[in-house]
């Protein structure tokens, strides 16, 4: 006889995960600044949002399955070739395809910790177990000791550069280090929503870092510099083993024909947009010079946000912001994490700064 009444049996792997939480939106009365996901401030180009116009005119049809027309201006783009690359629903969406792809239950995923939030997720989604090893007093990776985590259960490392809340990037030597101690079965993802915001000299370019590398593969996103979080477009650059199982993994349809045309208007504008993100790369350095000028120790960003750890004050800090019009992200107990935005907001942040420090002092 059918039981009636219960519950369908969910997988034990669910137990106890929080769902994502995003950047809260902040205030809807007066003028209110959202620095707590690290978006672009800017809407999208004119040309851009022409592009998007016209591709909902054919909302009535499926998109692109291949994302193919995308894929070719990536791969000119990139100068990679067309098979190593994948698209997928936001660089979210591509990680945990990846993850999909490679590890499941008795298996294990190392990330530093604390980093992007969406990889305890979805590695506990795919039933494998999370070994997160802790960053150091610079707020940067730990490769040597994330090195001493792999073990045979190990199948995918991610790196996340820059990283995520906190702002420093993998340099070169300390990277290829690196690389050269992981076992070639192991796949090593390089995090690199944050790419174009980086001037570091020192720090390399996922998609050299790559090529003679079977077991790397690079994430990439529209999210940030690109501008267009709101259309959930990402992508992988890997060698052609691990793109095909991205194209497995995938949703069908899952990235629409919008977002599709929008990436490409994007690519093609790209002169335009990364005059953008100068801007705000004038704006992050401002702000860091700023805070330090303060007192606060910031440790070097390379992407859109500052990191402020504030341990105990955290939530004061963010309530202070919150207070006057800034919407900040803050991690319990650990720290702020604030998007660089428009000087305006920007200039919101350093007064609160300013003031909370003055009445420590
Ligand atoms: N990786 C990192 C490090 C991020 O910070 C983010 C966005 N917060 C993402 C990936 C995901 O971005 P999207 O899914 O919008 O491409």
């Amino acid at each position: 006889e059918p039981a009636t009444g219960g519950s369908p049996r969910l997988r034990a792997a669910l137990d106890g995960l929080p769902a994502y939480v995003p950047g809260r939106a902040g205030a809807a009365t007066g003028r209110t600044f959202k620095l707590s996901s690290n978006e672009n401030p800017y809407p999208p180009l004119p040309g851009v949002l022409e592009t998007a116009v016209a591709a909902a005119g054919a909302l009535n049809r499926y998109p692109d399955l291949a994302s193919s027309a995308l894929i070719a201006e990536l791969a000119e783009h990139l100068a990679v070739p067309a098979d190593h690359l994948a698209v997928g629903t936001g660089s979210v969406g591509v990680a945990q395809q990846l993850v999909q792809a490679t590890a499941g239950p008795g298996d294990e995923v190392i990330y530093a910790w604390r980093s992007f939030e969406a990889y305890p997720i979805v590695v506990q989604i795919s039933g494998a177990r999370s070994v997160r090893v802790p960053l150091t007093a610079d707020e940067e990776h730990d490769l040597p000791a994330m090195a001493e985590a792999i073990s045979d259960r190990t199948r995918l490392i991610f790196l996340c550069s820059p990283n995520n809340p906190t702002g420093p990037a993998l340099r070169r030597d300390a990277l290829l280090d690196f690389l050269d101690r992981v076992p070639s079965d192991v796949l090593v993802v390089l995090d690199e929503a944050y790419r174009e915001f980086i001037r570091d000299p020192e720090v390399p370019d996922g998609v050299e870092i790559y090529r003679d590398r079977p077991n790397v593969c690079v994430l990439r996103t529209f999210s940030k510099a690109y501008g267009l979080a709101g259309l959930r477009v990402g992508y992988a650059v890997a060698h052609p083993p691990v793109a095909a199982a991205l194209r497995k993994t995938a949703v069908p349809f899952g990235v629409s024909q919008i977002a599709q045309d929008a990436a490409i208007a994007s690519l093609r504008a790209r002169d335009a947009l990364l005059e953008r993100v100068e801007s705000l790369v004038a704006e992050r350095t401002r702000v860091a010079e700023a805070l330090r000028a303060q007192g606060w120790k910031v440790a070097d960003s390379q992407a859109n946000f500052v990191w402020l750890r504030l341990g105990e004050a955290t939530a004061d800090f963010a309530a202070r912001c919150e207070a006057s019009g800034v919407t900040v992200r803050p991690f319990a107990g650990e720290g702020v994490r604030v998007t660089v935005a428009e000087p305006e907001a920007n200039d919101l942040v350093l007064a609160v700064a300013e003031q909370f420090l003055g009445e420590r002092a």
